[in-house]
């Protein structure tokens, strides 16, 4: 009997509790509380909510972390700092699904990541392309530890992983290996990867068979994560474009996960106007009921390593010194030459490779070709010369305009930049995609544009609570000028900031007023929500 006289009692308060909350919004004392909290309100913009709607002239509240209330342009609200937007756009903050950053965010001096924000990218992702860390915990503590300016969350690499287990050796992964690696894919998801991502392209990744991916992408499947990957061939490099996409494709329906494709791009003059097919395929897939998704820079160039772009993958096994010893074997080298020229052919001859960063600053801006004949040497014996002597970052022209607009009118598609040194994608990707194909060739719309670089890049990317602007949200907002939004960064000049976002909230700390920095790490380590 007591129990039960007890029992009532706290039904009774809890219902007490909920009418008095249900109706404390029409009690004009908690409508004073409420505006009192507001520490942020942005009025008079035209706000795009990153959902597929019309965009509006609204006002939005932002208490503490969070978007708190959204009201129609002229309703007035008591807030301790107010951002007039008249004229301008207010946009969900972008976020980035493919990026190369964390040497940045674990710096001293680049950590707050402003070649992002000053992009208007409030979130990047790292561990693509079957890199970075394996040890998601480690990583995500260093990084709050050290202080960021954007929010970051995280892949955990297949490449990596493979390496931790079995090194950099060349070939099929064991049972008592496998059973390694998907032990250390389990611990990555549950301390808060968003996927896992391959780099099937590149060594390691490379010596997997499909099976292995299949095995690890299961375990991300498990935990509603993705599968992003880099193809292991985005040209006639080894299986072929068409070929690498139906493994993807079959990786993701066997593992039952999300499928990303990074940065999706017909490489080189043998596979351009394959966009078609390609697309073709991705659709076939979704209508069986595989779930895929691309994201895309908007570059004509990929950028990356001279040796990831033209040596062959079993030049490159074990280690560095066996890769020269394997360069300079006079038993090998007519083969390796035979397959360089090769694969400097596919990417567009030697006039198409640029030199973007190497540490004898003589040659950057140079083609592979100006320099082979500056030093009197075949081109082919000019990069075995080059790759010896350190990295070299080339920006690789390989793309066909047709194939990049062709992808990228896709509702599948969202925006990324892939910024590596040496590019200018690293500072002006998403400013160049608006100025270029939403406001010069007018392939998209505005609204189109900052859908496919907020809403629904957090939707592939599971996140439930960043790319929107909607109350509950996290107030990761950017005030645009559109007028003024554009690329400063090119391939001479690469590392130039852009221009035109003249606010930008991180988790509601305003960190760009009026165009200027003001020094605040806001950003936090975003894990994929349970
Ligand atoms: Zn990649």
């Amino acid at each position: 009997m007591k129990n039960y006289f007890n029992y009532l009692f706290t039904l009774i308060v809890i219902l007490l509790i909920f009418s008095s909350c249900m109706s404390g919004t029409t009690k004009p004392k908690l409508l004073v509380n409420t505006e009192a909290e507001i520490d942020i309100l942005i009025i008079n913009g035209t706000v795009y909510s990153g959902e597929n709607t019309s965009p509006q002239q609204l006002n939005v509240a932002i208490c503490k972390q969070e978007v708190c209330g959204i009201y129609p342009k002229g309703v007035t609200k008591k807030a301790h700092k107010t951002i007039d937007a008249s004229g301008k756009i207010v946009s969900p903050g972008f976020i980035d699904p493919h990026t190369h950053t964390l040497a940045e965010l674990l710096s001293q001096d680049k950590n707050n990541n402003l070649n992002y924000l000053s992009q208007g990218v409030t979130t990047v992702v790292n561990g693509n392309d079957g890199d970075g860390p394996v040890n998601i915990k480690l990583m995500s503590e260093r990084l709050t530890k050290n202080g960021i300016g954007t929010n970051v969350a995280l892949l955990v690499g297949h490449g990596s992983v493979r390496k931790q287990v079995m090194g950099k050796v060349q070939r099929y992964a064991n049972e008592d290996e496998l059973k390694q690696m998907q032990q250390l894919v389990t611990k990555a998801m549950q301390d808060g990867a968003l996927g896992i991502s391959s780099g099937l392209y590149y060594v390691p990744g490379s010596y997997a068979n499909t099976e292995e991916v299949v095995a690890l992408a299961t375990i991300a499947g498990n935990y509603h994560g993705i599968y992003d990957t880099h193809l292991r061939d985005e040209s006639t490099f080894s299986i072929g474009f068409a070929a690498a996409l139906d493994e993807a494709i079959y990786i993701a329906e066997q593992a039952k996960t999300h499928l990303n494709l990074a940065h999706i791009k017909a490489l080189g003059v043998d596979v351009w106007g394959q966009s078609q097919i390609a697309i073709d395929k991705i659709t076939q897939a979704q209508r069986r009921g595989v779930s895929i998704s691309a994201d895309q820079y908007p570059w004509l160039a990929s950028g990356t390593k001279l040796h990831s772009a033209v040596m062959p993958k079993w030049v490159m096994a074990d280690s560095v010194s066996a890769f020269h010893k394997r360069l300079n074997d006079p038993e090998l080298s007519s083969r390796l030459k035979a397959e360089i020229k090769e694969n400097i052919r596919r990417r567009g001859g030697a006039k198409s490779l640029l030199i973007t960063d190497f540490k004898d600053e003589n040659i950057v801006g140079l083609t592979l070709k100006d320099v082979a004949k500056q030093q009197g040497l075949t081109t082919v014996n000019m990069a075995i010369k080059l790759v010896q002597q350190g990295d070299v970052r080339v920006a690789s022209f390989n793309m066909s305009s047709e194939d990049v607009e062709r992808f990228m009118v896709q509702p599948w598609v969202i925006t990324s930049s892939d910024g590596t040194n040496g590019h200018p994608r690293k500072y002006a990707s998403f400013p160049k995609k608006f100025q270029n194909y939403v406001m010069h060739k007018k392939l998209l719309s505005v609204n189109q544009f900052i859908q496919q670089s907020s809403g629904k890049t957090a939707r592939i990317l599971g996140l439930t609570d960043r790319g929107l602007i909607k109350e509950g949200y996290k107030a990761d907002i950017i005030v645009i000028d559109k007028k003024n939004f554009k690329a400063n960064a090119n391939f001479s000049k690469w590392n130039k900031y852009s221009s035109g976002i003249e606010h930008v909230l991180v988790n509601g700390q305003h960190v760009i007023e009026s165009g200027r920095y003001v020094n605040k790490l806001a950003g936090q380590f975003v894990p994929l929500p349970r």
